[in-house]
């Protein structure tokens, strides 16, 4: 596996691997506090976070139907302060540092 380790599950602190005789590649967590610091685990099984995952697809459905009902209804901030949040949540436990800020909803005559 040559996926990008993810932070600790614990603490949140950077991973530390190297690979065994076997070319395993395992991981502990680099904080000397941290119970996994001791711990070597198999890099799929330590980037393995289902309910980090089930989180995850929980926040992005209420960002869609959010989204949705701001467009739709015009509300205005801090709903839209609140959506963008949520996005960079996402994009941040997901990896990718792209900007994911959606588009200024168009604001009707008032
Ligand atoms: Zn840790």
């Amino acid at each position: 596996m040559n996926a990008k380790l993810k932070p600790c599950p614990l603490c949140g602190s950077r991973p530390n691997s190297f690979t065994d005789r076997k070319n395993n590649t395992k991981v502990c967590c680099s904080n000397l506090r941290c119970t996994l610091n001791d711990w070597f685990i198999y890099d799929d099984a330590w980037n393995k976070r289902p309910v980090e995952d089930m989180l995850l697809e929980a926040l992005k459905a209420l960002t869609a139907w959010a989204e949705h009902n701001v467009l739709y209804s015009q509300l205005k901030p801090p709903y839209w302060d609140i959506i963008n949040n949520a996005r960079t949540v996402i994009a941040e436990v997901e990896g990718d540092n792209k900007s994911q800020v959606p588009p200024e909803p168009v604001q009707s005559g008032e």
